[in-house]
């Protein structure tokens, strides 16, 4: 069985656009407890790089770290780790909480914004990057500085993600190259 529930939201969005492809190197952001790593794992990826806050049981062969993705050194590690440039970046990171809107809403764009300079720093040309985001506020420009970087960026809600929340996945493929 899958670790998480979001394993399910992977495998939505996977069935649709196809982006884990047997042979490619990804990177897992914000991947405890491994659900996301385990589909990728079951689809044939054989490089999986992935990082968390938290502890993760092992899922070999993907190499697990606990580090925060926002440490300047994280970047670097997982490239290490990887053996070269990912084809795909994908990123499930939600900051815990506060409770005072102004501050969440900053702090959840702030990693997004984090994993997305990333992506376009490391990407092999033709690459993704799919990361969490939330309706509204700044993602509208996230999408549009996404546009700039890929030829083609979506909006996408899995039925597995509650409909009652803002959450959504932004989907950006054919990474243009530096
Ligand atoms: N995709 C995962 C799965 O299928 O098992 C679920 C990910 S969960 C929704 C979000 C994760 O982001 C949490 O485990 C949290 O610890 C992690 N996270 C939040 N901020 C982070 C940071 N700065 N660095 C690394 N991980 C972070």
């Amino acid at each position: 069985g899958y670790r998480s529930r979001a394993a399910f939201k992977l495998t939505e969005i996977d069935d649709k656009l196809r982006l884990l492809k047997p042979g490619a190197k990804v990177i897992d952001l914000g991947a405890a407890p491994g659900g996301w790593t385990q589909v990728a794992i079951e689809r044939g990826v054989k490089d999986v790089v992935g990082v968390d806050l938290l502890p993760i049981d092992p899922l070999p062969p993907a190499h697990l770290i606990q580090m925060d993705f926002t440490d300047p050194e994280c970047g670097p590690r997982l490239i290490e780790l990887l053996g070269g440039a990912p084809d795909l970046v994908m990123s499930d990171m939600a900051p815990n909480t506060v409770g005072h809107r102004k501050t969440d809403h900053l702090r959840i764009m702030g990693l997004i914004e984090a994993a997305m300079v990333f992506a376009i720093d490391v990407l092999k040309p033709g690459g993704t990057f799919v990361a969490k985001a939330f309706q509204g506020g700044e993602t509208a420009s996230l999408i549009g500085e996404l546009k700039r970087h890929f030829t083609d960026v979506r909006n996408v809600k899995p039925k597995a993600s509650r409909a009652d929340s803002s959450e959504v996945y932004l989907v950006a493929t054919g990474f243009k190259g530096r």
